[in-house]
């Protein structure tokens, strides 16, 4: 008899008979496809932001409260202010550091990106395709700065002020943008691209 797949811990044979998929798919566990998936991994977006991005929506970043955990820091305040415990939410949302970074950018592109939750806001918002995808796009480039600048400070006890960081990813999406020119581009936003200067009259 061919044994198909399992539910929970249970064998089940199915009626389309076994499949090597159904098997592996079990064998790994494989869990509900997440929302946020085809935003991270959208063909728009560069792949180290999107790996990090990827690490940090899954809390996976080993950062100084696992480490402390683990003894393997010497205490868990994170790297860039040094004031309050470093976890995931601290270090990419609460932390004054990355809150200039993504008022900063959120600023330039008139749009709120220091909101918790902000991708799913952003999906949420009733703004044009392209100006969701920028500004995801925007929130990665922010997280990653911020991941690098904490490495910065963990290793080489030094980091780059916000206003740099903040300019050096307006640089570096605006030289994206022609990557986001193959979109279609609705008259809504057609406008916003203008308001903030990715594109002239
Ligand atoms: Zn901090």
């Amino acid at each position: 008899m061919l044994i198909d797949c399992f539910e929970d811990t249970v064998w089940k044979i199915r009626p389309e008979g076994f499949t090597v998929k159904s098997c592996y798919n079990w064998l790994r566990n494989k869990k509900e496809d997440v929302w946020w998936y085809k935003i991270i991994w959208s063909n728009m977006g560069a792949p180290k932001h999107a790996f990090i991005a990827w690490l940090i929506t899954n809390n996976a970043l080993m950062l100084k409260s696992r480490l402390f955990q683990l003894h393997i820091a010497p205490d868990n305040l994170c790297c860039l202010c040094q004031l309050q415990e470093e976890n995931h939410a601290h270090l990419f949302h609460q932390c004054v550091f990355s809150a200039q970074i993504l008022q900063g950018v959120g600023q330039w592109l008139h749009s709120d990106l220091t909101q918790s939750d902000i991708l799913l806001k952003v999906t949420r918002r009733r703004w044009g395709r392209l100006r969701k995808s920028i500004c995801c796009d925007a929130v990665f480039h922010c997280w990653y700065a911020v991941w690098m600048q904490r490495n910065q400070a963990r290793i080489n006890q030094c980091i780059v002020v916000p206003a740099v960081v903040i300019a050096q990813i307006q640089q570096a999406i605006r030289s994206r943008y022609c990557l986001y020119k193959s979109c279609n581009v609705s008259s809504k936003d057609r406008a916003w691209l203008i308001r903030v200067q990715l594109e002239s009259n």
